[in-house]
């Protein structure tokens, strides 16, 4: 309900009642601040990331995990950073490898 609500998913009449209710209740009071804590964070952290390394990190996912488009799997990219890092450093190596072969 707190995230329904957070989402801008309630009609007027849930809206209305989960804001009456937060006016009583310290304890869900908490909980909503923390939620959109949570919230901001992900976003600010998903701004973080360039559009086409977002893209082209999530062709490394296998497409058999079923997360791979959840919010989680797109917060999860610092695995994949480095392994496009290793093969950024591979692919230099094989470059190198390449120029003195052809000598
Ligand atoms: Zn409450």
């Amino acid at each position: 309900m707190l995230i329904d609500y957070l989402n801008d998913r309630l009609d007027e009449a849930k809206r209305r009642r989960v804001v009456a209710h937060l006016a009583s209740c310290g304890e869900c009071r908490k909980e909503a601040a923390l939620l959109i804590r949570l919230k901001n964070n992900q976003e600010m952290a998903l701004k973080e990331v360039p559009q086409d390394i977002k893209l082209s990190a999530f062709d490394l996912v296998p497409k058999a995990q079923p997360q791979e488009k959840s919010l989680l799997a797109m917060l999860n990219l610092e695995p994949v950073y480095d392994s496009l890092k290793l093969v950024g450093v591979t692919m230099q190596f094989m470059k190198k490898m390449i120029l003195i072969g052809g000598n």
